[in-house]
Protein backbone atom coordinates (compact mmCIF):
# COMPACT_ATOMS: atom_id res chain seq x y z
CA UNK A 1 0.00 0.00 0.00
CA UNK A 2 0.93 3.93 -0.70
CA UNK A 3 -0.40 6.98 -0.25
CA UNK A 4 -3.20 8.34 -3.20
CA UNK A 5 -3.93 11.79 -3.77
CA UNK A 6 -7.74 11.85 -4.64
CA UNK A 7 -9.10 14.12 -6.92
CA UNK A 8 -12.36 16.03 -4.82
CA UNK A 9 -15.21 14.89 -6.65
CA UNK A 10 -15.99 17.16 -9.14
CA UNK A 11 -19.55 19.26 -8.98
CA UNK A 12 -20.44 17.57 -12.51
CA UNK A 13 -20.32 14.07 -11.56
CA UNK A 14 -23.06 12.41 -9.35
CA UNK A 15 -23.49 9.20 -8.26
CA UNK A 16 -26.41 7.72 -7.31
CA UNK A 17 -26.19 4.19 -8.81
CA UNK A 18 -23.28 1.60 -9.55
CA UNK A 19 -23.76 1.94 -13.06
CA UNK A 20 -22.36 5.90 -12.42
CA UNK A 21 -18.96 4.28 -10.68
CA UNK A 22 -18.45 1.33 -12.86
CA UNK A 23 -18.84 3.03 -16.48
CA UNK A 24 -19.33 6.85 -16.00
CA UNK A 25 -16.52 9.55 -15.89
CA UNK A 26 -16.36 9.08 -12.08
CA UNK A 27 -14.41 5.69 -13.28
CA UNK A 28 -11.98 7.22 -14.83
CA UNK A 29 -10.88 9.37 -12.35
CA UNK A 30 -10.92 7.13 -9.91
CA UNK A 31 -8.68 4.52 -11.80
CA UNK A 32 -6.18 7.36 -13.31
CA UNK A 33 -5.65 9.09 -9.31
CA UNK A 34 -5.39 4.91 -7.97
CA UNK A 35 -2.51 4.75 -10.67
CA UNK A 36 -4.67 1.91 -12.17
CA UNK A 37 -3.15 -0.11 -9.64
CA UNK A 38 -4.76 -2.42 -6.52
CA UNK A 39 -4.63 0.09 -3.52
CA UNK A 40 -4.59 -3.22 -0.97
CA UNK A 41 -1.67 -5.62 -3.11
CA UNK A 42 -0.79 -2.89 -6.37
CA UNK A 43 -1.26 -5.65 -8.51
CA UNK A 44 -1.74 -3.98 -12.15
CA UNK A 45 -4.43 -6.78 -13.43
CA UNK A 46 -7.16 -7.09 -15.70
CA UNK A 47 -9.47 -7.89 -13.65
CA UNK A 48 -10.29 -4.28 -11.76
CA UNK A 49 -12.99 -3.11 -9.81
CA UNK A 50 -14.26 -0.15 -7.84
CA UNK A 51 -14.56 -1.19 -4.28
CA UNK A 52 -15.95 0.41 -0.90
CA UNK A 53 -13.38 0.54 1.64
CA UNK A 54 -16.78 0.99 3.92
CA UNK A 55 -18.96 -1.85 3.18
CA UNK A 56 -21.33 0.46 4.87
CA UNK A 57 -24.49 0.91 2.45
CA UNK A 58 -24.87 4.24 3.20
CA UNK A 59 -21.29 4.87 2.26
CA UNK A 60 -22.34 3.35 -1.27
CA UNK A 61 -22.16 6.50 -3.49
CA UNK A 62 -19.93 8.64 -1.23
CA UNK A 63 -16.93 9.77 -3.25
CA UNK A 64 -14.45 9.36 -1.18
CA UNK A 65 -15.37 5.93 -0.12
CA UNK A 66 -14.84 4.55 -3.62
CA UNK A 67 -11.53 2.76 -4.37
CA UNK A 68 -9.96 1.11 -6.84
CA UNK A 69 -8.73 -3.09 -6.20
CA UNK A 70 -8.17 -6.03 -7.97
CA UNK A 71 -11.19 -8.99 -7.91
CA UNK A 72 -8.58 -11.03 -5.88
CA UNK A 73 -8.17 -8.33 -2.93
CA UNK A 74 -12.12 -7.60 -3.33
CA UNK A 75 -13.38 -10.96 -2.48
CA UNK A 76 -10.94 -11.93 0.30
CA UNK A 77 -11.96 -8.42 1.51
CA UNK A 78 -15.59 -8.88 1.06
CA UNK A 79 -17.83 -6.88 2.95
CA UNK A 80 -15.13 -7.13 6.37
CA UNK A 81 -12.18 -4.55 7.54
CA UNK A 82 -14.07 -1.69 7.56
CA UNK A 83 -11.49 -0.01 9.21
CA UNK A 84 -8.40 -0.47 7.64
CA UNK A 85 -6.35 2.45 7.17
CA UNK A 86 -7.52 5.08 4.14
CA UNK A 87 -4.43 5.39 2.08
CA UNK A 88 -5.91 8.50 0.33
CA UNK A 89 -5.29 9.60 4.07
CA UNK A 90 -2.81 8.00 5.72
CA UNK A 91 0.37 7.53 3.95
CA UNK A 92 0.80 3.44 4.62
CA UNK A 93 4.47 3.24 4.24
CA UNK A 94 5.03 5.45 7.49
CA UNK A 95 3.02 2.41 9.16
CA UNK A 96 3.44 -0.82 7.11
CA UNK A 97 6.43 -2.48 5.88
CA UNK A 98 6.05 -4.94 3.29
CA UNK A 99 8.68 -7.54 2.37
CA UNK A 100 9.32 -10.38 0.53
CA UNK A 101 11.46 -13.39 2.71
CA UNK A 102 12.67 -16.32 0.46
CA UNK A 103 13.60 -18.58 3.32
CA UNK A 104 11.55 -21.07 4.44
CA UNK A 105 9.64 -20.15 1.60
CA UNK A 106 8.84 -17.32 -0.17
CA UNK A 107 6.24 -15.16 1.15
CA UNK A 108 5.47 -11.31 1.72
CA UNK A 109 6.23 -10.46 5.15
CA UNK A 110 4.21 -7.93 6.34
CA UNK A 111 4.67 -5.96 10.22
CA UNK A 112 3.65 -2.65 11.85
CA UNK A 113 6.62 0.57 10.81
CA UNK A 114 9.02 0.66 14.09
CA UNK A 115 7.33 4.00 15.98
CA UNK A 116 4.33 3.84 13.80
CA UNK A 117 1.14 4.13 17.21
CA UNK A 118 -1.27 3.67 14.95
CA UNK A 119 -4.04 1.13 15.51
CA UNK A 120 -3.48 -0.86 11.96
CA UNK A 121 -4.55 -4.62 13.31
CA UNK A 122 -7.03 -5.12 10.95
CA UNK A 123 -5.19 -3.48 7.76
CA UNK A 124 -2.19 -5.96 8.59
CA UNK A 125 -4.93 -9.58 9.25
CA UNK A 126 -6.27 -8.56 5.39
CA UNK A 127 -2.73 -7.80 3.82
CA UNK A 128 -1.59 -10.94 5.45
CA UNK A 129 -4.66 -12.45 3.44
CA UNK A 130 -4.02 -11.14 0.57
CA UNK A 131 -0.19 -11.96 -0.16
CA UNK A 132 -0.98 -15.70 0.47
CA UNK A 133 -2.72 -16.54 3.82
CA UNK A 134 -5.86 -16.67 1.48
CA UNK A 135 -7.00 -20.58 1.39
CA UNK A 136 -9.40 -21.34 -1.37
CA UNK A 137 -7.85 -22.48 -4.67
CA UNK A 138 -8.79 -19.56 -6.38
CA UNK A 139 -7.26 -17.37 -3.88
CA UNK A 140 -3.59 -19.32 -3.65
CA UNK A 141 -3.58 -19.15 -7.71
CA UNK A 142 -4.46 -15.55 -7.43
CA UNK A 143 -1.27 -14.91 -4.69
CA UNK A 144 1.14 -17.21 -7.04
CA UNK A 145 0.62 -15.13 -10.20
CA UNK A 146 1.13 -12.11 -7.75
CA UNK A 147 4.44 -13.57 -6.48
CA UNK A 148 5.90 -14.64 -9.55
CA UNK A 149 5.38 -10.68 -10.66
CA UNK A 150 6.70 -9.25 -7.31
CA UNK A 151 9.85 -11.60 -7.69
CA UNK A 152 9.98 -10.03 -11.95
CA UNK A 153 9.74 -6.63 -10.69
CA UNK A 154 12.44 -7.40 -7.85
CA UNK A 155 15.02 -8.99 -10.70
CA UNK A 156 14.75 -5.96 -12.50
CA UNK A 157 15.34 -3.74 -9.51
CA UNK A 158 18.36 -6.16 -8.44
CA UNK A 159 19.71 -5.88 -12.36
CA UNK A 160 19.58 -1.89 -12.56
CA UNK A 161 21.10 -1.34 -9.40
CA UNK A 162 24.13 -4.01 -10.29
CA UNK A 163 24.46 -1.90 -13.24
CA UNK A 164 24.02 1.64 -11.44
CA UNK A 165 26.92 0.57 -8.75
CA UNK A 166 29.15 -0.92 -11.08
CA UNK A 167 32.31 1.28 -11.05
CA UNK A 168 32.69 0.12 -14.75
CA UNK A 169 29.58 1.42 -15.97
CA UNK A 170 30.34 4.74 -18.09
CA UNK A 171 27.98 7.82 -17.32
CA UNK A 172 25.29 6.94 -20.10
CA UNK A 173 24.66 3.47 -19.15
CA UNK A 174 24.91 4.49 -15.38
CA UNK A 175 21.69 7.27 -16.14
CA UNK A 176 19.63 4.58 -17.73
CA UNK A 177 19.85 2.18 -14.88
CA UNK A 178 18.76 5.22 -12.82
CA UNK A 179 16.11 5.87 -14.96
CA UNK A 180 14.95 2.40 -14.63
CA UNK A 181 15.38 2.27 -10.85
CA UNK A 182 12.76 5.68 -10.16
CA UNK A 183 10.57 4.21 -12.66
CA UNK A 184 10.57 0.82 -10.83
CA UNK A 185 9.86 2.76 -6.90
CA UNK A 186 7.62 5.50 -7.74
CA UNK A 187 4.30 4.85 -6.11
CA UNK A 188 2.85 4.20 -9.56
CA UNK A 189 4.29 1.55 -10.16
CA UNK A 190 3.42 -2.11 -9.58
CA UNK A 191 4.56 -3.50 -5.90
CA UNK A 192 5.95 -0.01 -4.95
CA UNK A 193 5.92 -0.32 -1.55
CA UNK A 194 7.74 -3.97 -1.46
CA UNK A 195 10.15 -2.42 -3.24
CA UNK A 196 10.47 1.12 -1.26
CA UNK A 197 11.61 -0.91 1.99
CA UNK A 198 13.81 -2.30 0.29
CA UNK A 199 15.75 0.82 -0.95
CA UNK A 200 14.82 2.20 2.55
CA UNK A 201 16.49 -0.84 4.20
CA UNK A 202 19.94 -1.24 1.85
CA UNK A 203 22.88 1.39 3.43
CA UNK A 204 23.96 1.95 -0.58
CA UNK A 205 20.26 2.06 -2.34
CA UNK A 206 18.68 4.08 0.80
CA UNK A 207 22.57 6.56 0.22
CA UNK A 208 22.03 7.02 -3.88
CA UNK A 209 17.88 6.91 -3.78
CA UNK A 210 16.82 7.81 -0.43
CA UNK A 211 15.90 11.36 -1.49
CA UNK A 212 13.57 10.08 -4.63
CA UNK A 213 11.06 7.99 -1.80
ZN1 LIG B 1 -5.21 -6.46 -5.18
Amino acid sequence: MVKINRTPKPDDIVITSDEHYRNGPAHDIIRNDFNNKCYICECKSNSMEIEHRNPDKSLRYCWDNLFYACRHCNSIKGTSYADIIDCTIIDPEEHIELSLELFPSEMVAISQQNGSCLSIGSTLELLRLVYGGAKTKVQIAGFESMLAEIKEELVKLQEAMIMYLDNNTDQSRKEVAKEIILKLIDKNAKYAAIKRTIIRSVGTYKNEFGQYL
